[in-house]
């Protein structure tokens, strides 16, 4: 079959679908109905949208397509409380997304509703290459379109829907670097956040970042109300020029600065997030240096043993280590949590499917890659700082982002 290449109609603002059918001389109010079907209605072809005449729905359907993830595969896992989805899409290019579910609970200060997250893409593959993440040894294949990212959203709710739930939570912590793809994350978050579109809350989406500083700055100049999360995994340059390769870019000090100075204008707190690796970046130098680095901000610890996969040489750390960090945070006052791995039967960290479809490396290219992680967390954790320059592809990637810079752009919708 040959690739579709009609642009996602999730992706395009509700002035140019408007101007479409004013150029076709169609009323304003097929518009209208469009957009109701498609958003409200979920509608994922032309075809299905009854309240439009055959001749409407005809030329909608040879122009734009309706769900550019309609090639997808579900894994449950977790007793059904994950679902993993591997998207297709036109060109090949496999993406992931992960919708879990929390039950309602009990908590300290009362019960807390059931929420349902879907962990969303914004990149096929990664050109940041932190080596503890599938999507990273996958390296980068493109940005994906405004309507791919919107889209992988729509599937949740749509799936959600058949069990009379409602999506609660979009993190955009899949496969990619959003704020290397951010004018298209924008676009996105203002499809889900606007009223008269998604309509999710933006203070109900979260977008995590490796660290790419003018990213960081350009949306504290923006404002919005989304909740900015901040991969920090290590607090000294050696160790995190190793697991955050883009820290031989922008250090540590110039990426929480920025967070700093985003929390600040924003009001919002920083979520920052450490995975945790058994022996690399667990020990309580490191716990100290955390503290020492966050001590005072407005933010969030989230600590997260890392999830097991292929070709590293590491492991998650024990949950007794992990708690130790923890405590160590609470005593200079930092807000901590937790986070339990979901899903790891069905390879709940982003990219590890599309890994596996990719096709096994050939076994001294894995030799090779694991002895290296070695040499190099050892030297890391002796205080030794990485002289290579960044590999090819992620200074290829930061290139062809260094001139996106504006600082107005699209407002991002705030409601709630
Ligand atoms: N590129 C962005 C967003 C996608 S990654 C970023 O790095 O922030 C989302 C989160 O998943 C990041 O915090 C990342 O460090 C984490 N992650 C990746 N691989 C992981 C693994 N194997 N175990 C635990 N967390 C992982
Ligand atoms: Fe890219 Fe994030 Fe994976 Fe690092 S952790 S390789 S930035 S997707």
């Amino acid at each position: 079959m040959p690739p579709d290449l009609r642009p996602g109609l999730a992706g395009l603002p509700p002035e140019a679908v408007a101007a479409w059918f004013a150029e076709r001389g169609h009323p304003s109010f097929r518009a209208r109905q469009l957009n109701d079907a498609l958003w409200a209605g979920g509608a994922t072809s032309a075809a299905s949208i009854r309240t439009l005449p055959t001749t409407v729905r005809a030329e909608i359907d040879a122009t734009f397509s309706l769900d550019t993830v309609a090639d997808t595969e579900i894994r449950l896992g977790d007793g059904n409380l994950t679902e993993k989805a591997l998207h297709r899409l036109a060109d090949g290019a496999l993406i992931e997304s992960v919708l879990m579910h929390y039950p309602a609970r009990r908590t300290a200060d009362g019960q807390q509703r059931e929420r349902h997250t879907v962990c969303i893409s914004s990149q096929a593959g990664c050109a940041v290459g932190c080596p503890f993440c599938a999507t990273g040894e996958l390296g980068f294949g493109r940005d994906l379109t405004t309507a791919e990212i919107v889209d992988q959203v729509r599937a949740a709710a749509r799936r959600l829907r058949t069990h009379a739930r409602r999506l609660t939570n979009v993190v955009f912590m899949g496969m990619g670097e959003p704020l290397l793809n951010l004018d298209r994350v924008l676009e996105a978050v203002s499809a889900l956040s606007d009223p008269g579109r998604f309509g999710l809350g933006a203070r109900h989406i979260t977008v995590s970042t490796s660290g790419v500083v003018p990213g960081i700055r350009r949306l504290t100049a923006l404002g919005p109300q989304f909740t900015l999360a901040v991969s920090l995994h290590a607090a000294r340059d050696p160790l995190r020029d190793v697991l955050v390769p883009l820290n031989r870019r922008w250090p540590v000090a110039e990426v929480v600065a920025a967070a700093r100075d985003h929390a600040r204008v924003t009001g919002r707190r920083i979520s920052y997030e450490v995975t945790l690796i058994d022996g690399v970046n667990d020990t309580e130098a490191d716990g100290d240096a955390l503290a020492g680095l966050l001590r005072g901000d407005l933010c969030h610890v989230n600590l997260i043993p890392m999830n097991p996969v292929a070709h590293t040489p590491w492991t998650a750390s024990p949950m007794e280590r992990i708690e130790r960090i923890a405590a160590r945070l609470r005593r200079d006052g930092l807000a901590v949590t937790i986070r339990r791995n979901r899903g790891q039967e069905v390879g709940a960290a982003c990219g590890q499917l599309a890994a596996e479809r990719a096709g096994e490396p050939a076994a001294p290219v894995v030799a090779r890659r694991r002895e290296l992680l070695v040499m190099r967390s050892a030297a890391a954790l002796g205080g030794e700082r990485l002289t290579e320059p960044p590999e090819a592809g992620l200074a290829a990637a930061l290139a062809a982002n260094r001139d996106r810079t504006p600082a107005v752009g699209p407002v991002v919708a705030t409601v709630d």
